[in-house]
């Protein structure tokens, strides 16, 4: 074969090559075009999903909030979610004329302590043309109460919220005393936020700034912690969990200064171990131990200046 021969085999090659990607272009036009067709009705949905998962979590932590245990959480939230997503459906039957069904696959902890994963799988029809997707979307937490004081201490133990406060009243002590835990006096009448809002101190040894502890006290402050619990498991009254979660101090009211339970709450309903008051003159101050302290900017707190 001569040189000539060569180039039109070489011309044949290419003459192949470019009409099959041609063709795997077009096949690949045909499939999203099937998608677009579906893509205001899944966005629409997906909009919803967000919505409609958070007011699934929300009615859970309604449950608990009315004393009654939630076992698993997750399982509950499928639940509520399942009931919300077929009515939607027959809304959309309504609005766009397709035929929808969902399952909720999942309900779970994201890598942020402030938002839960929902996985949904959306088969739809229409006009003879048919979909099945799988969506995912976060729902955040914040600006829903936090379940695990009740959940954890129940309501006949006293604990009251009201007022967006958490007020444990004679509840901790008791739990306390129970667990054979340091000075259980010291947790009488002590008070925790009860509305989730995400600390924005961060990183978080500001706190040893001017005003900033007071501040994150007064309006009620979560931070995120891989040792405290997300807010899945805080629904079934657990103080820590395998996820990344959340903490939040619990304050103590009290002229006492013995050394008691480190205040944030993972400590007092979970770890059990102790700390002392950051500042020894104050009613209203902290009980924290050394890593705490280093974790908040804390570790010099009360022995500043005057
Ligand atoms: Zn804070
Ligand atoms: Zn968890």
């Amino acid at each position: 074969m001569g040189t000539t021969g060569i180039l039109i085999l070489m011309l044949l090659l290419m003459c192949i090559f470019v009409l099959s990607s041609i063709n795997y272009i077009q096949n690949q036009n045909i499939e999203s075009q099937a998608n677009d067709n579906f893509k205001y009705i899944i966005d629409d949905y997906s909009t919803n999903l967000e919505v409609l998962g958070r007011e699934s979590i929300a009615e859970a932590t309604e449950k608990v909030y009315n004393g009654l245990p939630v076992h698993d959480s997750e399982g509950q939230i499928k639940k509520n979610l399942d009931k919300h997503l077929n009515m939607k459906n027959e809304e959309f039957k309504d609005k766009y004329d397709v035929d929808l069904s969902s399952e909720v696959l999942s309900v779970e902890a994201s890598d942020s302590p402030w938002k839960v994963l929902f996985k949904v799988r959306l088969n739809g029809e229409k006009d003879n043309e048919r979909f099945s997707q799988i969506i995912e979307r976060n729902a955040t937490i914040e600006g829903l109460r936090d379940p695990l004081p009740i959940a954890k201490l129940t309501i006949v133990s006293g604990v009251m919220a009201y007022d967006d406060e958490i007020h444990y009243k004679t509840a901790l002590s008791a739990y306390m005393l129970l667990h054979d835990l340091d000075s259980p006096e010291s947790y009488i009448e002590a008070t925790a936020p009860m509305t989730i809002k995400k600390c924005p101190y961060d990183p978080y040894v500001h706190h040893g700034d001017p005003g900033v502890l007071d501040d994150c006290l007064d309006t009620g402050y979560f931070h995120e912690s891989a040792d405290g619990s997300c807010y899945l498991c805080r629904l079934e009254g657990k103080g820590k969990c395998p996820h990344y979660g959340m903490e939040v101090f619990i304050q103590p009211h009290t002229p006492l200064g013995n050394e008691s339970l480190s205040c944030s709450d993972h400590v007092v309903f979970a770890d059990h171990y102790n700390g002392e008051k950051i500042d020894p003159n104050d009613w209203d101050s902290l009980i924290l131990d050394s890593s705490h302290r280093k974790k908040y900017g804390l570790s010099d707190y009360g022995n500043a200046t005057d």
